[in-house]
């Protein structure tokens, strides 16, 4: 089976002909499907933005391979090839100011497929599109420095969505936003997965939005330490723990109910869930 990104073997080393080499990555096995919805947590350090440079070639391995779609991103000094897996894996980062490039909404969205070369009438129906999709249309004529950082932050996932990815890679996008810009972002992204089927892989460091994903990868000292459903990963608290990482508020809060004796349901991750649970304990005293 071809996988949309295929990470075989990567190891990654800054610096390798220094006296301080950092192994960044460290024989990393990673496989991605099409449509997957994933988020990638870990400690400070842990290798996590190197590993995002590596999904569309901004980096490529020390040693090993990353495919996508079946194409190298090492062999990819032809250019052609590279430009092939820009288009198919977009980035997102986490400070929206160095990503946007125009000073109005609906130019910056216009402005990857313009690089493109892509006739005028389709950029027209993409940037539309986008802006549609991610609810920011009525903000087209704006001026972008009149946004909120969250509202930048959709205004660059929409830049990367006129390009028509199949895949998009966001490195901690909602660290710099408040709460109702980061719950904004989470559920575009949740909109473009279930309704465009694009593949999302989302960094972040709070564990309060992993538990929204699929999947969730964990990452330690250049490692993937875990990888499964949160449902999964997350009742590993010790290991968690261990990685020095957070458990999910509820998880955590219906752990210890459970530990008291309280006879709540396991394997909870959400506060609703926690909170429905418990109500319907309480009609049964
Ligand atoms: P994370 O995103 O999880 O915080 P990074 O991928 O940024 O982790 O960093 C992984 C390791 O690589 C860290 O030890 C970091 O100090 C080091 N590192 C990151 N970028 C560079 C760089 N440009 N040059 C040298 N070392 C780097
Ligand atoms: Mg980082």
């Amino acid at each position: 089976m071809e996988y949309l990104i295929d990470f075989r073997n990567v190891s990654f080393t800054y610096g390798s002909a220094t006296e301080n080499p950092v192994h960044a990555l460290k024989e990393i096995n990673l496989r991605i499907k099409e449509g997957e919805f994933i988020a990638v947590i870990g400690p400070n350090g842990s290798g996590k933005s190197t590993l995002a440079r590596h999904f569309n070639g901004l980096l490529t391995p020390t040693s090993g391979e990353v495919l996508v779609h079946g194409l190298s991103t090492t062999n990819s000094n032809q250019e052609k090839q590279l430009i092939e897996i820009r288009k198919r894996v977009g980035m997102v980062f986490q400070n929206p100011d160095n990503q946007l490039v125009s000073s109005i909404v609906e130019e910056d969205v216009a402005f990857g497929p313009e690089n493109l070369g892509i006739p005028q009438a389709e950029i027209r129906r993409r940037v539309n599109h986008a802006l549609a999709t991610l609810n920011i249309f009525k903000y087209r004529r704006e001026s972008i420095c009149h946004l909120s950082e969250g509202q930048k932050q959709l205004v660059a996932i929409a830049g990367v969505l006129a390009m028509k990815p199949d895949c998009i890679v966001l490195d901690e996008p909602t660290a710099l936003l408040d709460p109702f810009g980061r719950k904004q972002v989470l559920e575009s992204l949740k909109k473009l997965n279930r309704d465009e089927g694009i593949a999302i892989i989302f960094i972040t460091h709070f564990m309060s939005e992993a538990v929204y994903f699929d999947r969730v990868a964990v990452m330690d000292c250049g490692e993937i330490k875990m990888d499964g459903p949160p449902g999964d990963i997350f009742s590993q608290s010790s290991l968690i723990k261990e990685v020095g990482l957070d458990i999910p508020v509820a998880a955590q809060l219906a752990d210890e109910l459970i530990q008291r004796g309280f006879p709540v349901a396991p394997g909870i991750l959400h506060v609703e869930e926690l909170v429905s649970n418990l109500c319907q304990l309480k009609s049964k005293i």
